[in-house]
């Protein structure tokens, strides 16, 4: 299997080939297709199978796709629980998407907000965040989800065990109901099961 048997276009190939990426790995096999496709997936990983770029690859192929005008709505939410992970995903966005034309930025708490701000507020195509700090932000009407095509949630579990859930259902209902989800989590308890079963349409399953 190789990327580009995947449906990838040229610009992430070669950024992935940049990084030395030679195959594929389980997770990226079988989600990008589906996700690229416009599928909601359902992802049973953990950190360390190549998740990130499992979700993130696709939604850098279907947002270039599409061109904005003006200012950049955000496109792409990609929800996690710790300002670690958000980063990581952040860099990950910048590395797969080095050759697209694309913006992301990312927000987390314990930090002051005003570069995070600055940032948002100059136009990005993918919002990377953790629940708090968005659910600070847009409680100041500093964001705006009403153009959302793509939402992620990433580590459900871990967002049980942190205890966001409620935070991430608050979140939920910001967003427009019509939009591909990307779930993820690396096991299913009873809460995370009750929210995939609310928030994906059809998803296609992919345990590695
Ligand atoms: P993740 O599970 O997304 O945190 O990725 C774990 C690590 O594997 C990261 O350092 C990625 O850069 C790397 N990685 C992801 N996919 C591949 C791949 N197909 N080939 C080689 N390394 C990869």
């Amino acid at each position: 299997m190789t990327f580009q048997s995947l449906g990838l276009i040229e610009p992430i190939l070669g950024a992935l080939a940049d990084l030395g990426y030679e195959r594929p790995s389980p997770i990226q096999e079988q989600a990008i297709p589906p996700a690229l496709n416009g599928r909601d997936v359902l992802g049973i990983a953990q950190t360390g199978t190549g998740k990130t770029c499992a979700f993130a690859a696709p939604i850098l192929q279907r947002l270039s796709a599409t061109h904005t005008r003006g200012l950049r709505p955000i496109r792409a939410l990609v929800l996690t629980p710790t300002r670690e992970l958000a980063l990581q995903i952040q860099e990950s966005f910048v590395a797969y998407g080095k050759n697209l034309r694309l913006r992301s930025a990312v927000i987390f708490g314990g930090v002051g907000q005003g570069p995070q701000v600055d940032a948002v507020r100059r136009g990005v195509d993918i919002l990377v965040a953790t629940p708090g700090r968005l659910i600070d932000l847009y409680q100041q009407k500093l964001l705006d989800f009403g153009k959302l095509e793509i939402f992620v949630l990433d580590e459900a579990d871990r967002m049980l065990d942190m205890g966001f859930i409620h935070d991430v259902k608050k979140i939920l209902q910001w967003l427009p109901r019509r939009k591909q989800t990307l779930f993820f989590s690396a096991t299913m308890p009873p809460e995370v099961t009750e929210l995939v079963d609310q928030l994906l349409r059809d998803p296609v399953r992919v345990a590695v």
